[in-house]
């Protein structure tokens, strides 16, 4: 698709226009197309044309539920230019097991299935913990242990763990040290201070900024950016949520990660070829290795 037709889709559809294409190819090391596609009414094939029209290449497709783990394992195998994450997110696991705990072990075997499907699932995540949308509670034991179950599974076939922590920072550090934290450890919309940077950075584990570094309100996150090590620095959109400014509040897609890349360059006194050269690099390193046009 021409860059002028998927730019009059976007417009069509009230999306904020394409940024300017980047001086290198970067990827979105953490969005969900389904969701874009469900809320924004976004198809896939849209969302990775846009993403390509500014310089955004490849993407990491990531499940939270089973169902958005068998649509991330799927659009992986049918798209080069995306590997997927597979889990049941820390909410999602306290929801099922109040339901009935099979329905939580159940679930996480189907985890352990498609983490094992082939090279183009490369994480296990988004796992861990979120004490802002479960209650205080036994959901918050269940998280714990689905953590647990988590980073079991990332080591057993050999992947990567994609975290997600809200408001979970200390419980996070507790059950990686108590489970042993695997090769490669990504802390996903990375949201604490330059401590907890430390902590994490201490264990090799890779920090990966969203859109919410260039909130105003940020500061702890941009004092962690700074003392990220460049070669542990990634960018992702978690679209849809989480936009960067100038167009906070807006939708999200892949292909306003561009937004955010630019902002850690300027942060960082990078000029943005090398910033895109580090990110993608980052991100291939993070998930295992390259994939996209030229691997599998
Ligand atoms: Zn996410």
């Amino acid at each position: 698709m021409r860059r002028s037709q998927v730019a009059d889709q976007l417009a069509a559809i009230g999306l904020p226009a394409l940024p300017d294409p980047l001086a290198a190819p970067i990827a979105d090391s953490h969005t969900h197309l389904d969701t874009v596609c469900e809320m924004v009414g976004v198809d896939p094939e849209l969302s990775l044309a846009a993403a390509a029209a500014t310089g955004v290449t490849r993407l990491v497709e990531v499940g939270c539920d089973v169902a958005g783990s068998r649509f991330a394992e799927h659009l992986a195998s049918r798209y080069r230019q995306v590997v997927a994450a597979v889990a049941i997110h820390p909410d999602e696991a306290a929801e099922l097991a109040a339901r009935s705990p099979e329905a939580l072990t159940d679930a996480i075997e189907e985890i352990d299935r498609l983490a094992g499907s082939g090279s183009h699932v490369r994480a296990v995540g988004e796992t861990g913990i979120d004490h802002h949308n479960t209650p205080e509670g036994p959901g918050w034991a269940v998280q714990r242990d689905s953590f647990a179950a988590h980073i079991a599974l990332a080591k057993k076939h050999g992947l990567t763990l994609a975290v997600h922590d809200r408001q979970g920072h200390r419980d996070i550090l507790d059950v990686l040290d108590a489970e042993g934290w695997p090769d490669r450890v990504i802390m996903h919309c990375f949201s604490a201070g330059a401590d907890h940077a430390r902590r994490c950075l201490e264990h090799g584990a890779w920090l990966s900024f969203s859109g919410t570094v260039t909130f105003k309100s940020a500061r702890p996150q941009r004092e962690a950016l700074a003392i990220t090590p460049h070669d542990r620095i990634l960018v992702e959109t978690d679209a849809p949520f989480l936009t960067a400014e100038p167009l906070r509040g807006r939708r999200n897609g892949p292909y306003l990660v561009a937004h955010t890349a630019r902002f850690i360059g300027d942060r960082l006194g990078l000029d943005e070829l090398d910033c895109c050269r580090m990110l993608d690099r980052n991100t291939s390193a993070a998930y295992g290795g390259e994939w996209g046009a030229d691997h599998d």
